[in-house]
C-alpha cells in the first residue's frame, strides 16, 4: 500500500504569511510531484513611523503564523485520508533582509523588526561609500551599498537602542533575519540557525564562504553573535509548538522567498531565469556553482546550499511592476481594477514611452535620481494608452535585466518563467515574449514560493532524491496550470520597440542628470 506524506510549509511575506500542505505524489519511476491541498493565510499590520521607514511587530508576524497553520491543517480535514501524523517534515520560506531581535531565553520581540524597504539606513550607507567600502562589500559579498541590506540597519540600531550592542554580545539578545528567529520559536529556543540564501542578503555573509569577521570590523557590527548557517536542505531542529502542530516536526528545509521561487520555477540548470512580477519584478537567473560577480550591474547571491554544495544566482529588479498598476488606478483613477489591465484592446506603440520608475532606476542602470517618464503625449492618447504604455514599461525594464543577466553569464536563455500578479496579464506576457524572443511561462495558479519550500524541505528530509519534480498538477481544485506565450513580432518591428525604449531611458536619465 502507498504510504501517503505531506510537507508543512510556512511562506512568511512582508504583508501576509501563508501556509501550505503539500501532498507528495509519484515515485523514482515517474518523478515525484509536491501538490498543494490545504492553505491558510493570516495579514498583518505594517509600522511606518516615520517617512520611508517600516517596521514589523515580530509578535504579530508569530501569531499569523500559528493562525494560518491552523487554518490549513482545519481546510486538510476535507482531504480524503489526510492524517496528520502523515507530516513528515517542515519547510520555511520568508521575506529576506528583514532584521529580527529577539530574546534568546524566549524567542520574544525586544524591539520592532526593521523591513527590507526601509530606508532610515541611508546615511549609514552614505557614509560607507564616502569611506570606499562599496568595491570591498560587492568583492566579498556580491551585493551593493543600500539600506536594503541587514548590515546598515544593524548598524542603525546599535547606534539607537542604548545596550543592545552588550546584550548582543552577552547573548540575551539574538540578531538576526525571519528564517532564524521562526526556528528559533519553533523550536522552544533550542535553535539558532539560517541557511546561505538568508545569510547571503545580510551583507556579512561572504559568497564563497560564511560570516566574515573583517568585513564586520569594518563596518563596525559585532562579531560572533550570528546564528549558524546550515544547509537550505537538511535538519535544522524539531518542532515545539505547544497545542498547534499534531506532533514534532522537523525542519529540513528553509529558503529566502525569491530563491525558493527560483527553485519552485525549477531554475536548476546555468541561464535558467524566472522573473516575478508583483509589486516589483523580480528577477533570478541560476548561475551555477561558481560566485561569478555581476559585470552589468546585477547581484549575486546564494540560490541554495545542499550537501555542502552551494549554487548562486544572479539577481535584478525593477522596484515598479503591478505598483505602476496600482498608481494608475489609485492616483489617476484610470482603472477601477488591476484586472481591467488585462482588458485594454490597444496594440503595442513605440509611439509612447513610459519609465514607470518613480523611485529611482535600479539594476542594470543604478540611478537614484530617475522618476517615472511619460513620453510621446498626443491630443488624442487615451486613458488606455497611457495604461498600456506604463505596462510595455515593466516589460522593458525586465527584458533589460534578462539582457545583463545573459550577457554576465553569455547563454541566452531558452524560456523565461514568470509568475505574480501582473504575470497575469496576458498582453504584456506576450509583448514580453516578443521583446525578448522567447517563449514565456506563465504558472497560473501556482504559488511557486511555496512550492520551492515544499520541494526543499522533501529533499532536506530525504524523500525525494534531487531538487527536480515533475509539474505540478491537482486533482483537489481546479488549479489554472497557466500558458506560454510564444513571441510572433517580427524582428524589424521589434526592433523598432526596443529602440523607442532605448531613446526614452536616455530622455529620463537626461532629465534626472
Ligand atoms: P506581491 O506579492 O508583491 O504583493 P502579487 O504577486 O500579489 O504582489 O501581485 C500584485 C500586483 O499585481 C499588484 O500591484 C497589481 O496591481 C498587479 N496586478 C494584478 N493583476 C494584474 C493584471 N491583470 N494586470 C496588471 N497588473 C496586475
Amino acid at each position: 500500500m502507498e504510504t501517503k506524506s505531506y510537507v508543512l510549509v510556512i511562506d512568511q511575506g512582508t504583508s501576509s504569511t501563508r501556509a501550505f500542505i503539500y501532498n507528495l505524489k509519484g515515485g523514482s519511476r515517474h518523478g515525484y510531484q509536491l501538490q498543494s491541498v490545504a492553505s491558510g493565510r493570516q495579514t498583518f499590520q505594517q509600522y511606518y513611523p516615520q517617512a520611508a521607514w517600516v517596521e514589523h511587530d515580530l509578535e504579530e508576524i508569530w501569531q499569523s503564523v500559528i493562525q494560518s497553520v491552523a487554518q490549513a491543517l482545519l481546510a486538510a480535514r476535507d482531504i480524503p485520508d489526510f492524517k496528520s501524523s502523515q507530516i513528515v517534515a517542515m519547510g520555511i520560506t520568508n521575506q529576506r533582509e528583514t532584521l529580527c531581535f529577539f530574546d534568546a531565553q524566549n524567542s520574544r520581540p525586544v524591539c520592532p523588526a526593521i523591513v527590507w524597504q526601509c530606508k532610515r539606513s541611508e546615511g549609514i550607507c552614505q557614509q560607507w561609500q564616502e569611506q570606499g567600502f562599496e568595491e570591498i562589500i560587492r568583492q566579498k559579498t556580491g551585493l551593493c551599498v543600500d539600506p536594503y541590506f541587514s548590515a546598515s540597519k544593524l548598524v542603525w540600531a546599535l547606534e539607537s537602542h542604548q545596550g543592545l550592542k552588550e546584550r548582543l554580545n552577552s547573548k540575551q539578545v539574538l540578531v538576526g533575519t525571519i528564517d532564524s528567529y521562526l526556528i528559533h520559536r519553533l523550536t522552544k529556543g533550542q535553535v539558532f540557525a539560517t541557511e546561505p540564501s538568508n545569510a547571503s542578503r545580510t551583507q556579512l555573509f561572504a559568497l564563497e564562504s560564511s560570516w566574515d569577521r573583517s568585513l564586520m570590523k569594518m563596518l563596525d557590527c559585532p562579531i560572533d553573535i550570528y546564528a549558524s548557517v546550515k544547509d537550505s536542505a537538511g535538519v535544522f531542529g524539531m518542532t515545539d509548538v505547544d497545542g498547534l502542530l499534531p506532533h514534532q516536526i522537523a525542519i529540513t528545509g528553509v529558503l529566502g522567498d525569491q530563491q525558493a521561487a527560483a527553485l519552485g520555477q525549477q531554475c536548476l540548470k546555468p541561464g535558467e531565469l524566472k522573473c516575478t512580477y508583483g509589486t516589483g519584478a523580480f528577477l533570478m537567473m541560476q548561475a551555477g556553482d561558481r560566485p561569478m560577480l555581476s559585470q552589468k550591474g546585477l547581484l549575486t547571491t546564494v540560490g541554495w546550499q545542499v550537501s555542502g554544495q552551494r549554487s548562486y544566482m544572479l539577481e535584478g529588479s525593477s522596484f515598479i511592476a503591478g505598483a505602476g498598476v496600482d498608481y494608475l488606478k489609485d492616483q489617476w483613477g484610470f482603472l477601477n481594477s488591476a484586472d481591467e489591465a488585462s482588458d485594454l484592446q490597444v496594440g503595442a506603440s513605440p509611439d509612447i514611452m513610459f519609465i514607470p520608475e518613480f523611485a529611482g532606476l535600479g539594476a542594470p542602470f543604478w540611478n537614484a535620481q530617475v522618476r517615472g517618464t511619460l513620453l510621446g503625449l498626443s491630443r488624442d492618447t487615451t486613458r488606455k494608452q497611457v495604461i498600456r504604455a506604463l505596462l510595455e514599461g515593466v516589460v522593458f525594464r525586465v527584458t533589460d535585466l534578462v539582457e545583463a543577466a545573459s550577457a554576465d553569464l553569455s547563454v541566452f536563455p531558452q524560456a523565461l518563467q514568470v509568475d505574480g500578479g501582473m504575470s497575469r496579464n496576458e498582453e504584456s506576457m506576450q509583448f514580453q515574449a516578443d521583446m525578448l524572443g522567447i517563449p514565456v511561462r506563465q504558472q497560473g495558479d501556482i504559488e511557486v514560493t511555496a512550492l520551492g519550500a515544499a520541494i526543499i524541505a522533501a529533499f532536506g528530509c530525504g524523500v525525494i532524491p534531487s531538487l527536480q519534480i515533475s509539474p505540478q498538477t491537482s486533482s483537489y481544485d481546479d488549479l489554472d496550470q497557466g500558458q506560454v506565450f510564444y513571441p510572433t513580432m517580427d524582428l524589424d518591428q521589434r526592433a523598432v520597440h526596443r529602440a523607442a525604449w532605448a531613446k526614452a531611458l536616455q530622455a529620463a536619465l537626461l532629465f534626472a542628470s
